[in-house]
């Protein structure tokens, strides 16, 4: 059942001892077959290993799809950076250009690239 295959650089939610908290983690090492091997916390940095079953439901527990840069995002919706974490489009600045709130503060994202 639990056959998916993970690249170095994906997010999986992962309890951060460090931080006390569940965070999305950067996917740090797989193995060839695709099995995560290492993760990193991306607040606090620290690296730990990962077992198999310790996701907590990948699409399940993912509040917003990965960040694209060519799709076209409006005011209210969110999405998961592979560096900063969740954040939510608190509004357009510009056609091109949109405020994301993370976790830690917010962010001046390009989006809608390759458009006009
Ligand atoms: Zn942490």
């Amino acid at each position: 059942m639990d056959n998916q295959i993970y690249k170095s650089g994906e997010r999986v939610e992962k309890f951060c001892a460090v931080c006390g908290e569940e965070r999305g983690h950067v996917v740090a090492s797989v193995t060839k077959a695709g099995r995560i091997t290492r993760v990193s916390c991306p607040k606090c940095g620290t690296r730990s290993p990962y077992k198999s079953g310790e996701v907590t439901a990948r699409a399940a527990a993912r509040p917003g799809a990965p960040y694209d840069s060519t799709h076209t995002y409006r005011a209210g919706q969110s999405m998961t950076h592979p560096v900063f974490g969740v954040g939510e489009v608190t509004a357009v600045i510009e056609p091109q250009k949109i405020d994301v709130l993370f976790p830690d503060r917010m962010r001046r994202l390009i989006h809608a690239q390759g458009r006009g």
